[in-house]
């Protein structure tokens, strides 16, 4: 499929500004995809279908995770960190991607994992600092992304927790997981 039938898929399925995003983090994936040597069209696509189950229904996207027998702790913790193992699902079964490291990226672009590949990391690290996101701090990750894709995913996932601790909220253990993959190595 060509970039503007995936883009005309994910559309009607999001608002506006969650559209807007999507097209952000494209060209930004596209843009740290050439820079590192990444397969561009990978990185394109798996952007445009990143956030494609952001605002599919709950009780849908954990009843996928049973019959899909996902991981059953995702159950409870709503569609943030839902959407994106289910985004994969739906990469796989709507749209026949097969290329286990696109769904990879899609499945984990929220937590991160140990482990990540290239393309996983581009887009984590496109979802966060494309040019629609406004955050303290977030000109320092894009200049960091232009010169060291794996410092700029340790910045990423340092922000994130620290964002997650700052507004009280409980962190998923496989994203706890790959902050402490990343702090680890220096
Ligand atoms: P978006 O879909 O483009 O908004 O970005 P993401 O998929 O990366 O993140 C969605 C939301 O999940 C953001 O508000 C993150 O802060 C949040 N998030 C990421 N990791 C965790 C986590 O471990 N626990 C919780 N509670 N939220 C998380
Ligand atoms: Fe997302
Ligand atoms: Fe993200
Ligand atoms: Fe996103």
């Amino acid at each position: 499929m060509e970039r503007e039938q995936y883009l005309a898929a994910v559309q009607p399925r999001m608002p506006e500004k969650r559209y807007i995003h999507t097209i952000g983090v494209m060209e930004t994936a596209i843009d740290l995809a050439q820079r590192y040597g990444e397969d561009v069209k990978k990185a394109e696509t798996v952007a445009i279908l990143h956030d494609i189950a952001k605002y599919a229904d709950i009780a849908w996207m954990e009843q996928i995770v049973r019959d899909e027998e996902l991981d059953a702790r995702l159950i409870g913790w709503g569609s943030e960190l839902l959407h994106g193992p289910v985004g994969a699902y739906i990469a796989e079964s709507e749209f026949g991607i097969t290329d286990e490291d696109m769904l990879n990226a899609i499945r984990f672009h929220t937590t991160g994992r140990v482990g990540m590949s290239r393309l996983e990391k581009i887009l984590f690290v496109a979802d966060m600092i494309e040019p629609n996101r406004q955050f303290d701090g977030v000109e320092r990750l894009r200049k960091k992304a232009q010169k060291d894709l794996d410092k700029a995913v340790r910045a990423c996932i340092r922000h994130t927790l620290a964002f997650l601790i700052d507004t009280k909220r409980p962190i998923y253990p496989v994203s706890l997981e790959c902050y402490n993959d990343v702090m680890s190595v220096e």
